[in-house]
């Protein structure tokens, strides 16, 4: 035949294998090149699984294997791509993504299988981002990415209107809330137990602050923090004190336990051991919110307390009318007859400044003085005071 590229089968050779006849005419001769079906099928081989490829001259096709046969009318499943120069083709069978036919003949199970899983992990996925974590899991958390901070308002003493210290209020530095107030968290953590990874956490940041601006403290700087009472009798609480005790630079600072009365405080003898304890040990005993809690006043005697915090809402009904402080008078004159001394809470106008002037409470915190600063703040606070290293009683 005249065709310059012929697929000849194994029958028609001489020695029973199958070419491929290429054919061309130059200077009035015929050249004739047989190229062996070994040589083709190598060239056929790729290496990808479960494509097959055939060599395609005509209507005849010679595959990885076998004799040239009659190319089959190709069906949907089968590609063909054709030379451009020469009359051949290759064949393959396209693979099973190409063809939604051939995927769910030869693949159906499998495809079913991912499916299910695929929308199984949508729908899981999609209540994850939903689901509302609890308020306890996102404080759980928020405390172990030490998004709890601890700002610091300073005490002062009116007279001077020196720097007296610091009490440590926590504050929630939420990603996307901005600051959380402690009212709004703290119940839920002293539900929850997490009260006291929460305090453990202010106390380390506390003293790793403290320690930073060791050389501005003055001897006997107070360091108040507020301890929950589910903390404070904890087993664990005593050693930790000591602990947080030791790992300050400065042993004069006035670490100051603030134990708040407003929820009942069951005074028994294990809480006696350990405030009485501490106190032992160098720490100042705080009873905050003094005159809300409903704790009776009969501990007052056993516990060995060194201030009285007096709470904010005596201090706020203070103003020029006389009866507006008779309550507040009378628990300033039982605080003094324990001889314990006084901090005044809330202080916001001139008005209850000279009140507590006037009756000698001389330890002062309030907006009228400074609000609850974060650290950076309260350096700049301790820079604008002359640096003297003065004992602070
Ligand atoms: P607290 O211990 O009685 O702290 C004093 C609160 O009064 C602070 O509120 C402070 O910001 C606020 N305050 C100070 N001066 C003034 C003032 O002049 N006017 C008014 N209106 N308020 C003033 P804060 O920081 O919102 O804390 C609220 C309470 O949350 C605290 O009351 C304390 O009981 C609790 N709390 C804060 N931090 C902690 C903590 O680390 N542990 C525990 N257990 N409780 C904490
Ligand atoms: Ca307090
Ligand atoms: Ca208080």
């Amino acid at each position: 035949p005249e065709a310059p590229l012929l697929l000849v089968p194994s029958k028609s050779t001489v020695n029973g294998l199958p070419v491929l006849l290429y054919q061309t005419n130059h200077a009035g001769s015929r050249i004739m090149v047989s190229i062996s079906d070994s040589h083709i099928r190598d060239a056929l081989n790729m290496p990808l699984r479960g494509v097959a490829y055939s060599l395609l001259v005509g209507n005849r096709r010679l595959g990885q294997s076998g004799d040239v046969l009659t190319a089959a009318h190709s069906n949907n499943d089968v590609l063909t791509v054709k030379d451009v120069d020469y009359a051949f083709a290759i064949q393959f069978n396209a693979p099973p993504l190409f063809s939604l036919t051939r995927l769910f003949d030869q693949a159906g199970g499998v495809v079913l299988f991912l499916l299910l899983v695929s929308s199984l992990s949508a729908y899981l996925l999609q209540r994850y981002l939903s689901k509302d974590i609890s308020p306890e899991e996102s404080l759980r958390t928020a405390i172990y990415r030490n998004e709890i901070i601890p700002y610091y308002q300073p005490v002062v003493s009116g007279k001077e209107g020196t720097l007296r210290g610091v009490e440590v209020l926590a504050r929630w530095k939420h990603p996307q809330s901005g600051f959380i107030s402690p009212s709004s968290f703290i119940p839920l953590a002293e539900k929850t137990g997490l009260i006291i990874p929460l305090t453990q956490s202010l106390m380390r940041q506390a003293a790793t602050q403290m320690n930073a601006i060791s050389t501005l403290l003055p001897e006997g700087f107070h360091v108040g923090i507020n301890f929950s009472a589910s903390h404070i009798v904890a087993s664990t609480f005593f050693e930790e004190c000591l602990n947080y005790k030791r790992s300050f630079v400065q042993q004069d600072l006035n670490l100051v336990v603030e134990v708040t009365e407003r929820e009942p405080l069951h005074v028994d003898e294990h809480l006696v051991k350990t405030l009485n304890g501490l106190h032992n040990k160098g720490f100042a005993i705080a009873l905050d919110d003094f005159g809300t809690g409903y704790s009776g006043l009969s501990y007052l005697q056993d516990l060995h307390i060194d201030y009285i915090k007096i709470d904010q809402s005596f201090v706020a009904r203070v103003n020029a009318n006389e009866d507006s402080t008779l309550i507040l008078d009378s628990v300033l004159e039982l605080a003094k007859k324990l001889s314990i001394r006084i901090v005044a809470e809330g202080v916001e106008t001139q008005e209850q400044l000279d009140y507590l002037m006037r009756n000698n409470i001389t330890f002062l915190q309030g907006y009228f003085f400074y609000k609850p600063v974060p650290f950076k703040e309260l350096i700049k606070i301790l820079l604008s005071k002359p640096k003297v290293k003065v004992r602070v009683e």
